[in-house]
């Protein structure tokens, strides 16, 4: 079992890295890759953890990328952790990340909530807040009676709170990965609601860009839609990446390695490693 896409609480997983890897030994995962969003802080907890165990470790990182109007995903794996550029871009994405979550919280503040930042972070336990953070906040406020009211009512776009990340665009995301000695893959690519051609024209700049990959197993994606991402996959000329997107029990219906298995035509982005171990 394989599983190149999850998340600790370094992101916004519910679990630490040596959690993740006692559920990945337990259900015989061979090889894992933690793909935290936008920070790599995870990487070396999980490698230390599992020195002495039998699996193999991949560096893995999920970066917010803005392509055209779209906030798509793209994977590193199977990068240098010690890279400068890399590291800066993490850096530099952290900040963007804090930028918003600040003006997100003054915006609250105006529509009556008082250090609604503050209080995310309180939250949160940790100064990378995101919006299910400012929606607990809302909640606990009594402003709204649950999460998907606090989004509808001031998180979602157009709405009071609404504030868009200064993410860096595909193309920097993948120079990046590369640049570390990485491949760089487009997560679950049925995610965003590009229409076939958008899509076309996405897969053309990434891999203009120096792009390999494609998930095309994903949490829980249908098999079907699994088979469609496959032949994709093979018409363009990419590797095929499988994940579970595992989040935490109660946060991801997949487990850690339960995702479906790749359809058998579509060439696994692993075959180009080494896998010692
Ligand atoms: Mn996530
Ligand atoms: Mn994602
Ligand atoms: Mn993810």
């Amino acid at each position: 079992m394989i599983d190149l896409h999850c998340h600790s609480h370094f992101s916004d997983g519910k679990f630490s890295p040596e959690v993740l890897l006692e559920q990945a030994l337990h259900t015989g995962v061979s090889v894992l890759a933690l793909t935290d969003h936008d920070t790599i802080e995870g990487l070396l907890p999980l490698h230390r953890a599992a020195q002495d165990q039998s699996i193999t470790i991949i560096n893995g990182i999920e970066l917010s990328t803005r392509w055209k109007k779209y906030d798509i995903h793209i994977l590193g794996l199977n990068f240098s952790l010690t890279n400068t550029a890399l590291n800066a871009l993490v850096i530099q994405q952290n900040e963007s990340r804090i930028a918003r979550a600040k003006a997100i919280g003054s915006r609250l503040t105006l529509a009556g909530i008082d250090d609604a930042y503050e209080k995310a972070c309180q939250i949160a336990g940790h100064d990378r807040v995101a919006r299910p953070h400012f929606a607990a906040v809302l909640v606990q406020e009594g402003k709204v009676i649950d999460i998907q009211t606090a989004f509808k009512r001031y998180l979602k776009q157009g709405k009071p709170a609404y504030v868009p990340t200064a993410w860096i665009s595909v193309q920097e995301a993948v120079e990046v990965i590369v640049q570390a000695g990485g491949q760089a893959v487009i997560a679950h690519p049925f995610k965003y609601d590009l229409t076939r051609k958008k899509l076309l024209a996405l897969i053309n700049d990434f891999k203009e860009a120096g792009g390999v990959g494609m998930e095309v197993v994903s949490g829980e994606l249908l098999r079907t839609k699994a088979n469609e991402l496959a032949r994709l996959c093979v018409d363009q000329g990419l590797l095929a990446s499988t994940g579970s997107d595992y989040h935490g029990h109660g946060y991801s219906r997949v487990g850690l390695g339960q995702q479906q298995a790749l359809p058998a035509h579509c060439t696994p982005i692993w075959t180009s490693w080494t896998l010692n171990k």
